[in-house]
């Protein structure tokens, strides 16, 4: 019930943000992040027509699969370790936190072993925040060039998670940092580093993301409530 509610509310969110700046609100999508919520709100999420699934653990989305079963678009948006990946082919469609090359290389040779490919988006650490993960907006270029060459490897767009700060308006040009190196990587015009979305926002921010280009928003506590 709540759920349902969150979302409603979400979703009018969402198209107010993208009414201020002339968007699409389809063009807007969520990935709804469960990792705080056992497997029942898990499937409750699904079952309220949310069918995009954010986990940033393995060991707790696995547990998740094997009761859910074949539902759901899932996406795994945290920081990976390269002895997990093999447990995520197969089940996870969308890697939103391709931050390095050992990763990448894991990744690519243990999806050419089993015949997959996979949507990534390359993680970019656009504030330069030592605690976080990512690709810095230098090194982005050569990155996205590297893992180009890696057949198994969809590039699908970037992302980035901006500082945490009650004052949703100081990640504004992060956001439009990304946005800027999308474009940067689009003038490659390289049929492999395509990059249509971004995937920016969170909880918190992700009004201010949509304003900025967001195309995917991934969202847990506005959705599910804070872990209990
Ligand atoms: C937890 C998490 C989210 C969702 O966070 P909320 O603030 O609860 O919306 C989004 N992206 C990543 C990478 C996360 O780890």
């Amino acid at each position: 019930m709540q759920l349902q509610q969150n979302w409603k509310l979400v979703q009018q969110r969402i198209i107010d943000s993208c009414h201020r700046v002339d968007r699409n609100p389809n063009d807007v999508q969520v990935v709804a992040v469960t990792k705080y919520v056992d497997v029942d709100t898990t499937q409750a999420v699904l079952d309220s027509g949310l069918n995009q699934i954010g986990e940033s653990k393995v060991q707790d989305a696995v547990p998740k699969w094997k009761q859910i079963g074949d539902r759901g678009v899932w996406h795994f948006i945290g920081h990976l370790q390269r002895n997990k990946v093999k447990e995520i082919i197969g089940r996870f469609q969308y890697l939103h936190s391709l931050d390095r090359w050992s990763l990448a290389q894991e990744l690519d040779k243990r999806l050419k072993q089993r015949g997959e490919s996979m949507k990534c988006f390359l993680q970019v650490n656009v504030a330069q925040e030592k605690q976080k993960n990512g690709i810095y907006s230098h090194e982005l270029k050569d990155f996205a060039l590297d893992v180009a060459n890696l057949s198994s490897i969809e590039i699908v767009g970037l992302m980035t998670m901006a500082p945490l700060t009650p004052n949703s308006e100081e990640v504004r040009p992060v956001f439009r940092e990304l946005k800027r190196l999308q474009h940067e990587l689009q003038q490659l015009q390289h049929p492999q580093i395509k990059v249509p979305h971004l995937s920016m926002g969170m909880s918190q921010d992700f009004e201010v993301a949509i304003e900025e280009g967001a195309t995917w928003v991934r969202l847990g506590s506005v959705l599910v409530g804070k872990r209990s």
